[in-house]
């Protein structure tokens, strides 16, 4: 089953978005399996017109390939509006089992909010490093104990987004585990860590959260690479997968079985049950994280410097820990082909420290 590539194409890739495309495509490649590209165009207002072509040229010179066509979230709405119904269809027993101790009937899983993002903000504790801010529950209790308020106001048109709700802290399954192939055990709790969840968004879009999930299903991806800060985000969509099957949400895998069970009889991953990876952050020299505004790092300023190839994968292949120690050796060139002969994640494990780019050494590298 493939990996993925999911670049949102807000600006030029920089030197970070090729260390975790890197890693993504040495992990699918590494276990002889299929990538497929995903362009993450859903959230239209920071799309950058031009920036997914030019995304596509950039790994295509780099060397890191793909298979099949690449796949268009704005082209897909009404699978994520086809997703939403079946989730629609729960309610939060269904997906999570009972609570222990409850004095009210189980809410739909999918419910209105009213919210404005200053009423969340105003009834919020202070954000943490990866901006999750946990919804204090305001529109859950008001169709948990005023239903009818709810029916009145969406009658009245007024203007709301669609949460996912949380399992309650009583039930079973309110603690997501997962293991990470860099981060190790992971242990989130539902309710207390991330909070009922926006799936849809009051202006119509379909959040990052839902489609995610439902395009990796739908495509059959069984091998998540990306960055750290999505560990967090990564407890979520494990709910959400497992809603959406829960839900009769048909994966692209359960589709084909058949054929599945043929070719990889012994991989403990599938599409419900991916392997993950998350990787260290790459931090500029101030331990800000790069951010596509970051232009001499970007694809765009190195490739018209005239680097090779080779110089940035062996770069990035450096940062993944795939050149040995990185505190006593210098980056080396290397093509995408030769990083794959390196590729362990034992070496990527060694070190889950956020990686910080001097920018001296960087243009030293690069002959900038
Ligand atoms: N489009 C997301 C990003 O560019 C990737 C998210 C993911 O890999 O799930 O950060």
């Amino acid at each position: 089953m493939p990996g993925r590539f999911a670049p949102t194409p807000s600006g030029r890739m920089h030197i970070g978005n090729i260390y975790a495309m890197l890693g993504a495509w040495l992990s699918a490649r590494s276990r002889g399996d299929g990538m497929l590209l995903r362009i993450e165009d859903i959230d239209e207002p920071r799309v950058v017109p031009g920036a997914a072509e030019l995304m596509m040229d950039d790994l295509r010179w780099l060397g890191l390939d793909w298979d099949g066509e690449p796949v268009y979230q704005s082209a897909r709405h009404g699978l994520y509006e086809e997703a939403l119904r079946c989730l629609e269809r729960l309610t939060v027993d269904d997906a999570y089992g009972s609570a222990k101790a409850r004095n009210s009937a189980s809410i739909p899983l999918i419910y209105p909010c009213f919210c404005s993002r200053a009423d969340i903000r105003a009834a919020s504790a202070p954000q943490e490093g990866d901006r999750f801010m946990v919804y204090p529950g305001t529109c859950r209790r008001l169709i948990a104990n005023d239903p009818d308020a709810t029916r009145q106001r969406l009658e009245n048109g007024d203007r709301h987004s669609l949460r996912i709700a949380m399992p309650e802290k009583a039930s079973h399954n309110s603690t997501i585990h997962f293991d990470d192939e860099v981060f190790a055990r992971q242990e989130f709790s539902l309710p207390q860590d991330i909070g009922d969840t926006i799936v849809r968004r009051a202006d119509g879009l379909f959040s990052y959260q839902l489609v995610v999930v439902v395009d990796d299903l739908d495509m059959g991806v069984d091998d998540i690479v990306r960055g750290r800060d999505l560990l967090r985000s990564n407890a979520l969509q494990i709910a959400i997968r497992t809603a959406l099957i829960a839900a009769g949400f048909q994966s692209h895998a359960a589709r084909t079985t058949a054929t599945r069970t043929a070719t990889t009889p012994q991989s403990p991953y599938s599409p419900e049950n991916p392997h993950y990876a998350h990787l260290p952050l790459i931090d500029n020299a101030e331990g800000r994280r790069l951010a596509k505004r970051e232009r001499s790092l970007d694809m765009g300023v190195l490739r018209a410097h005239g680097v090779s190839p080779e110089q940035v994968v062996g770069y990035c292949a450096w940062l993944l820990g795939l050149q040995g120690d990185r505190s006593c050796t210098a980056p080396r060139p290397m093509s995408a082909a030769e990083a794959l002969q390196e590729f362990d994640w034992s070496n990527v494990r060694v070190d889950t420290a956020d990686r910080s780019i001097s920018q001296d050494d960087f243009d030293a590298y690069f002959g900038l």
